[in-house]
């Protein structure tokens, strides 16, 4: 080999290396700030999938009727989504046209796309029994969509962090809440850290103690330019955003 060519070598592979470390992006609640798209729609999946997002997160609720929906918040148009039956839900339109999408209908969609990993977050339930339900019911369904190896699951509960780790031992669950410290969600057996810049801003030493530990650290939401600075300089793991574009060009510079 030349000189020329062992250089052109050796840059390549320490380029690899660079890229292997950065930040991978997470489009929070999928990538619903793109055109035609609405926070937990299919579009936002699709939308996440077709920008070459590592995952794309999506918040999953279980209705009255024990069935399982995709949307963020409790309360969406006056329907509680907790407190109202699977058909009323369903029904409810989105900003995009289309409708709240059922978990089954949206593991449909991630599976015929085969790269973008899928980031569920179980929201937390007023009964912890039901929270014990809607994990059985979320592994039930991604196991049926053969699912469970391309997805990661998050929560702001404990009860449902620890529900799902009895579920599905050695699967990737992060803990949201930002109250525990890296040591503490090491000794629950969890993957790692899942919290908020707020958290993170606050409590920067975690990220290096989180992954002494052999954890992982994600952040949210992560949307200004001066935040995905700071964050993609101090390591961390994943970043989710509203902008992942934004972020993927940041991350080529
Ligand atoms: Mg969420």
């Amino acid at each position: 080999m030349t000189k020329k060519l062992i250089l052109a070598a050796s840059l390549v592979l320490a380029g690899g290396a660079a890229s292997a470390a950065q930040p991978k992006v997470i489009a929070h609640r999928g990538y619903w700030t793109a055109p035609g798209s609405a926070e937990n729609s299919l579009a936002s999946f699709t939308r996440a999938d077709a920008v070459g997002c590592f995952g794309s997160e999506i918040d999953v609720w279980l209705t009255s009727d024990d069935r399982l929906v995709v949307n963020h918040d409790r309360v969406y148009k006056g329907t509680d989504m907790e407190k109202s039956t699977f058909e009323t839900i369903t029904a409810i339109e989105l900003p995009n046209g289309e409708t709240i999408p059922s978990l089954d209908t949206y593991l449909r969609l991630v599976r015929s796309k085969h790269s973008t990993r899928l980031i569920l977050e179980m929201k937390s339930l007023t009964d912890l029994n039901r929270e014990d339900l809607a994990a059985r019911k979320i592994v039930e369904a991604l196991r049926a969509h053969d699912l469970l190896d391309r997805t990661d699951i998050i929560a702001f509960s404990i009860n449902a962090c620890l529900a799902f780790r009895k579920l599905l031992p050695g699967a990737n669950i992060y803990y949201l809440n930002g109250d525990l410290p890296p040591k503490s969600i090491k000794k629950l057996g969890l993957k790692g850290i899942d919290y908020s810049v707020r958290v993170l801003r606050r409590h920067p030493e975690w990220i290096d103690q989180a992954h002494e530990l052999g954890l992982e650290v994600n952040v949210w939401t992560v949307d200004s330019d001066e935040d995905m600075r700071f964050f993609i300089e101090r390591g961390v793991d994943y970043i989710t955003t509203n902008y992942p574009e934004k972020l993927q060009a940041m991350l080529r510079e």
